[in-house]
Order: structure tokens, then sequence, then C-alpha cells
């Protein structure tokens, strides 16, 4: 049977755009691609992009404080944020270009619409047109999900609005305790937003590691966000002096703007994969085995649709995968352990590998931590605190977790994250000499475990 296409892919966001090159140029596929939005997808568009650069702004006051207490005469001024906003949608104007123009010189051809599943080989475009194909791949993100409750909530903004705001908010409330909350809450504190933030739980950033966690909740603190746990909201009006709050604390408060930062969901809605038969888990993500193959053979999907660890970089490596696997020969599972993330909270959080909780659950295991006031800011007397921290298994002595607290996590554990991926002993990490005077230091020069479990 011949096809329009070898593969059609829904969705051009980083592990669409990332598969539909590597198809069309190293595995000579006749590849289409369908984007309803932007090129580029929730990372570049609405997204890592959009929030690192405001990360950077954000940053600024504190730097020119330090500044200040190191000597220099200087002080901040206000923030342009209508300036700041404008350049930032330039860049990712061009920035989607870019992704545009990678696809176009790979021979890819794009359809600047909606397509929907029609049957295992057909998808339907918005005008109505038909395109057969091979294989389809379906890698259409996901969308923030609000909750169903309370009333009011549509008055709620989400982190999709913050980057088109017409004005900065003097007040802002944040729901919820997750990346994006945490991320935002520090994002606008440092822009000079007074920011109140209500996470239901007992302590920010379930799932992480909890002294990591508190470390972060109590900077968060103490650099002015007003963070209430074991709060959520009940009731939100809209009211003349602003937008009305009664939460579930008992307090009630005006803010400027509520940001519910309240989770993701898979976008696996009306797009044909219930009528194409392909099967959907427990919160709507499309189901997958390791080679991103659904149970109709020829449909795969990679990304935030099928919700396994929902970070670019390893959506692109799944596009990869499934490139080289089915149009490249080369049969590639993609390896989903011991992958590093950060969150860029101020201060920034890296973590690699298992939690000190996790890991404590199935090995013995020696816990090596330090947290301490780095030479840069303890100079201008700054309360700050650094924390690293390596858990390692008694019996054979792997690393098993890193967690870093600091400015620069992010970048730190990218570094760590290779020593532990290529299997890293403690004993490999003390062998390693100091690079001296840096905080990372600490990470070879723990001598003692601080517990064991
Ligand atoms: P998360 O799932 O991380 O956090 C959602 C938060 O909302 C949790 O604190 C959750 O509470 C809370 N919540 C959920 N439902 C309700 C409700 N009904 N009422 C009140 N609170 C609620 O989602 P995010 O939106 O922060 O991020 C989505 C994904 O995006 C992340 O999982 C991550 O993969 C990715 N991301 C990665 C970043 C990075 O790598 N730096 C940055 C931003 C996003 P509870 O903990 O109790 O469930």
């Amino acid at each position: 049977m011949s096809f329009d296409y070898d593969l059609f892919v829904i969705g051009g966001g980083s592990g669409g755009v990332r598969a539909a090159r590597i198809a069309a140029s190293e595995g000579e596929a006749k590849v289409a691609l369908a984007e309803e939005s932007r090129m580029g997808g929730t990372c570049v568009i609405r997204g890592c992009v959009p929030k690192k650069l405001m990360v950077f702004a954000s940053g600024y006051p504190a730097a020119i404080d330090a500044a200040r207490q190191y000597g220099w005469q200087v002080k901040s001024g206000a923030f342009d944020w209508p300036a700041f906003r404008d350049h930032l949608h330039n860049e990712l104007d061009r920035l989607e270009q870019i992704y545009r123009d990678n696809l176009t010189r790979a021979g890819v051809e794009i359809f600047d619409c909606r397509a929907v599943i029609v049957d295992p080989h057909t998808v339907k475009l918005a005008d109505g047109k038909t395109c057969t194909a091979r294989h389809i791949l379906v890698a259409t993100g996901g969308h923030v999900s609000f909750p169903e409750g309370p009333e009011g909530v549509e008055l709620g903004i989400s982190s999709n609005d913050v980057f088109h705001l017409e004005e900065l908010p003097k007040r802002l409330l944040i729901i919820g305790g997750g990346y994006i909350a945490c991320e935002f809450a520090c994002i606008f504190n440092g822009l000079g937003t007074h920011v109140t933030q209500y996470y239901r739980g007992a302590q920010i950033l379930r799932g992480f590691d909890d002294e990591a966690r508190g470390l972060i909740a109590e900077a968060m603190t103490d650099k002015g966000i007003e963070l209430h746990l074991g709060t959520n909201i009940i009731e939100i009006e809209q009211h003349d002096e602003g937008i009305w709050v009664k939460s579930s604390n008992g307090r009630e408060a005006v803010f400027d703007k509520v940001m519910l930062a309240t989770g993701r969901a898979p976008n696996t809605s009306d797009i044909g994969l219930e009528e194409a038969g392909v099967e959907l888990g427990r919160k709507g993500e499309i189901v997958v085995d390791e080679f991103s193959q659904t149970n109709v053979p020829s449909i795969f999907a990679v990304g935030d649709v099928t919700n396994r660890i929902n970070l670019t970089p390893v959506a692109i490596r799944e596009g990869h995968a499934f490139a080289d696997t089915v149009f490249g020969g080369k049969q590639t599972p993609v390896d989903h352990e011991l992958v590093p993330s950060a969150i860029f909270t101020q201060p920034e959080y890296g973590a690699v590998g298992q939690t000190e909780e996790q890991a404590a659950e199935n090995h013995k295991i020696e816990v090596y931590c330090t947290s301490f006031r780095p030479m840069q800011t303890a100079f201008i007397d700054k309360p700050e605190r650094v924390l690293f921290k390596l858990i390692v298994d008694q019996e054979t002595r792997k690393v098993l977790g890193c967690h870093i607290v600091a400015d620069g996590a992010g970048e730190l554990i990218q570094l760590a994250g290779i020593a532990i991926k290529m299997g890293a002993t403690k004993e490999d990490f003390d062998r390693t000499v100091a690079v001296h005077p840096t905080i990372s230091e600490e990470l070879v020069t723990m001598r003692t475990p601080m517990r064991t479990a």
C-alpha cells in the first residue's frame, strides 16, 4: 500500500520537531508535520525559554544590591516590564523561525493547522484535506489544568498568560506548590511584586528531596514570599479593588492577579485517538512502550502527551529514539533512568537520582550532606545557605542521588549527572581533587556521613 507520507507528525513542540527532522534528514523519510499553534511548543513559546529569561530579569535587583555592598556606587531603577516583554516576544519569534527553518531545511512539509487522526494511517487537516501516512507520531504535548472548583476560578490566569500581561501585578497570589508555582513565585518576587503563595500540602515541591524542599521554602520566605502551607482557595470574586480570595485557613485577601499553577494534563482530547483505538491511561495520557509505540502499531507518541517524564530534553530524546528505531534501522529504547533536572527557584535546585526518602526505602544508605553560607554572599552578610547532598548505597558504594540547592545548581547538576549516570561511587567522587574556592568542591570533600539509614 502506498501512502502520501512515511511519517505524519501531529505537534510541533520539542519532541515532534526532533522526530520529524531526524526521520526526514537521517532516515530519508517523506515527512509532514501539523501544528495548530506556534512552532516550538510549550518549551519555546510559553514554558522553559520565556520563563528562564524572566528568571534572568528577576535576578538583577539582588545582583545590584550585592554590587552595592561590594563597593559599587549603583542603585536600581524601575523595571520596564513592557520593554522587557516586547523584547521577550521578539526573541520567541526568532526562535520559532529557527524551528520552522530547521524543519524546512530537513525537507519536512509543514501544515499550520490542527490535524486529527481518522484511522491508523490517515489524518484529517482543518481544511478537510486528508493525508495518509505509514506512521503517525502524536506529539501534542499538554495543557494547563485548572481545578474544577471553587467558584470564580476562571478569574485566575495561568503561566501561559504571564508573558502577555499588560502590567506587572503589585499583589499576586499563586496557587500550587509544584515547579511552575515556585518558579513564578520567585520570579515575580524578584521583579518587585508582592507574592503570596497558597499550597494545599505540608511542604512545597512534593516528590523532591525533603531537606532540599525545606531549604527552598525557607529561602523563598526569607526573600519576602508569603508562603501559606496547608492552604487552598475556597472562593474567588472580582471586587472593585481587585480579586478577592477566601482561603481554607479563613483568610480573606485582595490581589491584582491570581495565578493557578495546579498542574498540566496531556492533550489527547478530540484528536481521534479513541476512534483509532489508541489506549489512554488514567490521566488521559497515551500509553506507549519503551519504543514510544502505542497499542496501534502504526501510531507512536512522544513527549508530555505520554506523561512519562514531562521535560523538554526527555521529549527530544524520545522523538530522536523513535526516528532512529522506525527510520534509522536502530532499535533505540528510551532510557528514563537518572534524568537530571533543575527547578529555577531562587536559589535553584538541581537533582539527579533518588531522594533520601526514596533511597532509604530500598537500600541501606549513607547520607553525605552539608549546608552553609557561601563565601560570595556571607561577605555581604546575606542569610542565604546552599545545600550539597549525596546519597550513597552502603553496599555498592554507588551514588544513588545528588541534590544541590544553590545559585547555578542547574548547571552543576548537569555535570554531577554525568558521573552518576556512569555509575560513580562515593570513592570516585573522593578521588577527584577539589576546585578551590568554589561551593561545589563540597561534592568531593564530604568525608563523614551525616547519617545512615
Ligand atoms: P506540578 O504537578 O509540578 O504541580 C502542581 C501543583 O498544583 C502541585 O503543588 C499540586 O499539589 C497542586 N494542585 C493540583 N491540583 C490542585 C487543586 N485542585 N487545588 C490546589 N492545588 C492543586 O505541575 P506544574 O504545573 O507546576 O508543572 C507541570 C510540569 O511541567 C511539571 O511536572 C514538570 O514536568 C514541567 N515543568 C518543568 C520545569 C523545569 O524543569 N524547571 C519548570 C516548569 C514545569 P500536590 O502536590 O498536593 O499534588
